[in-house]
């Protein structure tokens, strides 16, 4: 007989939509510490609309977005909603995951009741204005980041999302894996190769800032397939020698360094001075680590206000300094000499296209990329992983969440 709410793991009949559900939430009151902000609850069900596909989530990937979630900063999500008209107070977070495709709103066509999928984050509405007249989707006045800027993510056990966002999962993939490594591995595919004509070329030296971390791991991974040499730098030297494993040809340890965040001010001479000695002698270790006089022509960052005015200085006359984050602050200091002097180019870089979602995939399913989910939580962790993400304790690699599913499986019994 169905039943209007499931327990965590228990499987409805197929296509039986309940209307209650266990949700992760976030609520306005408890804005602050990820471990006190999300909270266990029941929820309403999202509701089904046109192009739209509802999800029974089986994992969800844990990312730094949701730590600003939980925090109302920079941006309040939920109030920023109740603003456009929605009615909810609370935030289903969750921007990664893995599921099965429970219902179909009119007009999906690219999937049925009953499919495996992975989620990617990006969102947009493909009769867009901009995107009809050939814009990127990516930049599209209506991209939002699903489980971010929208609700009902995969911290649920239903999630609401866009046909647009719906790839097919690979058989072979266990729910937990697939569902915790495509907002990094796609964000970090863009970034590399997503900007001509600056793609990572054999020989291209690469500085990878969080070498150990979601994004770093892939960005190793993908720099060393495409020949780049790829330099990581991390804060311990255990990340360092999984940075080591997955391909980098150097390390760099910043905890060697102390010349990070905000530029002093040029009429304080000392304190620049200081400053610029710190910013070369990390320069000078960049070419020891690559074995040659040869700064990056790339800087993969994401890192923000401590590390970008580094990345600026250090990026090769025509090189690319391209971001995607600030984990450090989004208030960071740009040296407009480097730039124009030098014909660098400081490029900003967001999430993944269809394309490069699915190129990353068959990068994983392939086996060419290892998708480094190391960590995999339960339902119930999901604040407390978040926490650990905040204060830079998880280990190297993507975290996931089990919503329904059990560690390691890869398919669902619905008999
Ligand atoms: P992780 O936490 O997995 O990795 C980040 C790494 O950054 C850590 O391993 C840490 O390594 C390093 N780090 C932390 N603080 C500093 C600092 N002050 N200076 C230098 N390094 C630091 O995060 P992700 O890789 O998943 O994501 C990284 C950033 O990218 C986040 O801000 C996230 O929001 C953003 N992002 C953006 C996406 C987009 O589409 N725009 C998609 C995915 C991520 P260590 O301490 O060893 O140096």
């Amino acid at each position: 007989m169905p039943k209007d709410l499931y327990e965590i793991g228990e499987v409805p009949p197929l296509g039986h939509v309940p209307t209650r559900m266990h949700a992760f939430t976030i609520r306005r009151e408890r804005y602050g510490e990820p471990r006190d902000a999300f909270a266990r609850e029941i929820v309403p069900v999202p509701e089904l609309k046109p192009g739209h596909v509802l999800i029974y989530t089986m994992a969800a990937g844990i990312n730094y977005n949701n730590i600003w979630a939980a925090k109302g900063h920079p941006a309040d999500v939920i109030a920023a909603r109740e603003k456009a008209g929605e009615p909810e107070d609370y935030h289903v977070g969750g921007s990664d995951g893995s599921g099965v495709v429970w219902a179909v709103g009119d007009g999906v066509t690219n999937v049925r009741v009953g499919d495996h999928v992975i989620m990617a984050s990006g969102q947009w509405d493909e009769a867009a204005d901009d995107i009809r007249m050939g814009g990127d989707p990516i930049a599209s006045r209506t991209m939002r980041v699903w489980g971010y800027e929208n609700n009902h993510g995969s911290f649920a056990q239903f999630t609401l999302v866009k046909d647009v966002q719906l790839h097919h999962k690979p058989e072979s993939l266990p729910w937990d894996v697939a569902g915790g490594f495509l907002a990094s591995v796609a964000t970090a595919y863009r970034q590399l190769f997503g900007w001509p004509p600056h793609t990572v070329r054999p020989g291209d030296p690469v500085l990878i800032w969080g070498g150990a971390g979601g994004l770093g791991t892939a960005a190793i991974q993908l720099v060393h397939q495409a020949g780049g040499l790829p330099v990581a730098v991390v804060s311990t030297e255990e990340k360092a020698k999984v940075c080591r494993e997955l391909g980098a040809v150097g390390t760099i340890l910043r905890t060697e360094f102390d010349h990070w965040g905000r530029v002093p001010d040029e009429s304080d001479t000392q304190a620049y001075a200081e400053w610029f000695r710190g910013v070369r002698a990390f320069g000078k270790r960049f070419w020891a680590e690559v074995g040659e006089r040869r700064s990056p022509r790339i800087v993969f960052e994401h890192t923000g206000a401590d590390t970008l005015p580094t990345s600026l200085y250090l990026c090769d006359n025509s090189g690319m300094v391209v971001t995607c984050g600030a984990t450090s602050g989004f208030q960071a200091d740009v040296d407009l000499r480097f730039l124009w002097m030098r014909l660098k180019r400081l490029q900003g870089s967001h999430f993944a296209s269809p394309a490069q979602c699915r190129m990353a995939i068959h990068l994983v399913e392939s086996g060419r990329i290892d998708p480094c989910v190391t960590k995999v939580v339960g339902f119930d962790e999901i604040g407390e992983a978040h926490q650990i993400l905040h204060e830079n304790r998880q280990p190297p690699g993507n975290m996931a969440a089990l919503v329904n599913a059990a560690p390691g499986q890869t398919g669902l019994d619905l008999s």
